[in-house]
């Protein structure tokens, strides 16, 4: 952060924050310092130049819940005068330049200044990584419904299904001859009198179900 007064760089400091913050976080930082110096400096009627568009329609963004922007806004309630102005990043305006610089210098001090926590987008999809992990770890090497493994060795999200039909067929459960005979002692063979009734026999090969499987090949793997 970097400030001006009537074209002269009064006052530059920089930071460090943890490297888990995000560039946004950073920007909010910067801005909530340069508000804070407005204040002390007692300067009267101050403009923020900022290249970080998120921020400002974070600030502008009324239903935004991050902590930050809240706290932000707070701050800006007892600082009216103050006008937010953006600027393109790179194009040699002096005082984005400077701070740019600054912002360099700030990532190689020594010290983090600053912590932040971990954005909430980040921290869901660490959490999700991790448990399709042990999710798949659990289905690899579990000793049950090895057909379904056959079937579909890896997990996947967007495979799941709650139909009735579908997952009677997939586990080859339900109304399935095969599995009615082996609990309650029916008659495991096919309507179409050719096999057993089982999964493979609908998927695969059962005459009643041949002109479905055109339109849908079926893609065991
Ligand atoms: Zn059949």
């Amino acid at each position: 952060m970097v400030i001006f007064n009537e074209g002269r760089q009064i006052l530059q400091q920089n930071w460090r924050l943890n490297d888990e913050a995000s560039v946004f976080m950073a920007e909010l930082h910067a801005i909530k310092m340069a508000i804070s110096n407005i204040r002390d400096l007692s300067i009267k009627k101050a403009k923020i130049v900022t290249d970080s568009r998120s921020v400002l329609q974070a600030l502008n963004n009324p239903s935004n819940t991050n902590p930050s922007v809240l706290g932000l806004k707070e701050l800006l309630r007892y600082a009216p005068s103050i006008e937010f102005i953006w600027t393109t990043a790179h194009i040699g305006v002096a005082g984005n330049e400077s701070a740019d610089i600054h912002a360099k210098l700030g990532t190689e001090r020594p010290i983090i200044d600053s912590y932040y926590s971990r954005p909430l987008s980040l921290l869901k999809s660490l959490l999700l990584t991790e448990n399709l992990g042990t999710w798949q770890q659990l289905w690899s090497t579990s000793l049950k419904s090895r057909d379904v493994f056959q079937l579909c060795p890896m997990i996947n999200l967007r495979r799941i299904h709650a139909n009735f039909f579908i997952n009677q067929v997939i586990t080859g459960h339900g109304a399935i001859a095969k599995h009615q005979a082996r609990f309650f002692g029916a008659n495991p063979d096919c309507s179409c009198g050719t096999a057993i009734e089982d999964r493979d026999h609908i998927i695969l090969h059962c005459p009643q179900w041949a002109e479905i499987r055109k339109i849908f090949p079926p893609q065991l793997r």
